[in-house]
């Protein structure tokens, strides 16, 4: 790919055009993808060092309380509500390895990364079900959504102190995260996402349509805070503009990026009434 970056950056538009219009569901006629009915989107593209492209995405759901608040409040009031939020996020984001999977180990002769490389599992194929939990567990351990601790984990620590760090507990990624059982709001009502392996990073896998699919990292985050959904903005927004201009333009051109009837499109279409948009759920504290 290296020796053909536009063959690189075709394939890369495909497989993200097909997997907004049918993973995430934009144009199914349900509209429902994996995530369930996806309201709008906001999404930037990255260049890596060698010239590979990924994708930064915001989603917006519809149904999503209008804020942190707003949600707590009715969990604390609706325990029917707070059941199903609870399943949806167990449905969606999963940090555990599927439990009949066991460790990779590349073949002799094999690169690390040969479950990357190969081509999706065909769903059609009579041995899907069979190998599909445990192709899903090679894709996580080859593709970076196992955190392995490297010099950046600790980069902001001094210097002087760097012989004292405990990796399990000074990763900057706070990884690992603390196991937890089942899903569940704890005393403050925070979320507290089940978690059997705590170095893996979310990824969309009980029905692990995403990283199959794509057969790449997919890290995926909820951000039913408004303060991690405002440093969300504020990273994505860097690499939409240029840092030299005016904070009041930098949210300006990224505002201007969001469409009517609630969906963002890929720095596309500009053009539009905004009037009516809901930041709600994302932009509220
Ligand atoms: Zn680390």
């Amino acid at each position: 790919m290296a020796e053909n970056p536009v063959a690189g950056a075709e394939f890369f538009h495909l497989m993200i055009t097909k997997f907004f219009d049918i993973i995430l569901g934009a144009k199914r006629a349900s509209k429902i993808g994996i995530l369930g009915n996806v309201k709008g989107w906001y999404a930037v593209v990255e260049a890596q060092v060698r010239g590979s492209l990924h994708l930064h995405l915001l989603i917006w759901i519809e149904g999503a309380p209008a804020s942190p608040l707003d949600m707590k409040e009715r969990m604390n009031s609706d325990p029917d509500f707070k059941q199903k939020l609870t399943e949806w996020y167990d449905d969606i984001i999963c940090q555990s390895f599927p439990k009949t999977s066991v460790p990779y180990v590349a073949a002799e002769g094999t690169p690390k990364q040969l479950p990357v490389l190969s081509r999706p599992l065909d769903p059609n194929s009579t041995d899907y079900d069979e190998k599909r939990d445990q192709h899903h567990r090679d894709l996580c351990e080859s593709t970076g959504l196992v955190h392995e601790h490297n010099a950046t984990c600790f980069k902001h620590m001094p210097r002087r102190i760097h012989s004292l760090v405990d990796p399990e507990s000074d990763c900057r990624f706070e990884l690992p995260r603390p196991l937890a059982a089942e899903t569940h709001f704890d005393d403050d009502r925070d979320l507290v996402i089940r978690c059997e392996t705590g170095h893996l990073n979310g990824h969309n896998p009980t029905n692990p349509t995403a990283t199959l699919c794509l057969g790449c990292n997919t890290d995926l985050k909820q951000t039913a805070s408004g303060s991690v959904a405002m440093t969300m903005v504020e990273y994505m927004a860097n690499y939409t503009i240029k840092l030299q201009l005016d904070t009041s333009v930098v949210f300006s051109a990224w505002f201007y990026d969001v469409i009517p009837e609630g969906h963002v499109e890929i720095l596309t279409q500009r053009d539009g009434d905004l009037e009516g948009f809901d930041f709600n759920g994302f932009m509220t504290d």
